[in-house]
């Protein structure tokens, strides 16, 4: 995404206020637990298996929960996602794949596969943002690459302390959580690791707010990522 990301971000912040002031719909999202790639999951419109047993407000019933159509996603093509309305609760449930990142328009695997280069030190940095988008100018590729690579740290530091009894000792970065987890999609394997706690989990993984320890990953990242290869 290009350099007018924050004003994006900010937009959509303001967006969301007038929303919540219009009185619309809180909007949550829950996982759809599905092992298709997001070519499969289009192709075979999973969406339209995806089921919420009950409602996260009123697990006791009654609350006349319903389906709720589904809302288009840019990226993949084609990719619609379920979507489920409670009215007492004011609230609408979204069931995101797990082949999907959350808060990004990307998959999952297309995160993974970004980040795996930046910790195999394929090239320098700023050689692999402008190999992986060419369409934006270098300094616009470099913060796309690292934006992933911060997203993807706090999400591994996050899980790490979910389950220490797994992942003590092991590093924070994908490679070795990917290694320690004995996994190939390391991030969707995270996803559902996290269990419950997937409300909290840093986006693009978790569902959760992206806020805290910013900083110390972007420090720790951003020198990873820098680091010109041997
Ligand atoms: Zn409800």
């Amino acid at each position: 995404m290009p350099a007018s990301m924050g004003l994006a971000a900010s937009t959509k912040k303001e967006r969301l206020a007038t929303e919540q002031d219009r009185g619309e719909p809180r909007r949550v999202q829950l996982r759809h637990e599905s092992r298709l790639t997001a070519v499969e999951y289009v192709k075979q419109k999973a969406w339209e298996g995806a089921s919420l047993q009950q409602c996260p407000l009123h697990p006791e019933g009654g609350c006349g929960i319903a389906r709720h159509g589904t809302y288009v996603r840019v990226e993949p093509p084609g990719m619609e996602i379920a979507r489920w309305y409670c009215k007492p609760g004011h609230t609408t449930f979204s069931l995101l794949p797990d082949c999907l990142a959350a808060k990004l328009s990307s998959t999952l695997a297309a995160v993974e596969t970004v980040v795996d280069a930046v910790e195999r030190r394929e090239s320098s940095i700023e050689a692999l943002a402008e190999k992986l988008r060419p369409d934006i100018g270098v300094q616009g590729a470099v913060r796309w690459v690292r934006r992933r690579v911060v997203a993807i740290t706090l999400a591994m530091v996050a899980l790490k302390g979910l389950q220490p009894d797994v992942l003590s000792g092991v590093g924070a970065t994908q490679g070795e959580v990917r290694a320690a987890l004995k996994v190939d999609a390391v991030l969707a394997a995270a996803r559902e690791l996290a269990g419950t706690q997937v409300a909290h989990l840093p986006p693009y993984v978790g569902f959760g707010a992206r806020h805290r320890g910013v900083k110390t990953a972007k420090r720790r990242a951003q020198h990873q990522a820098g680091a010109d290869p041997p």
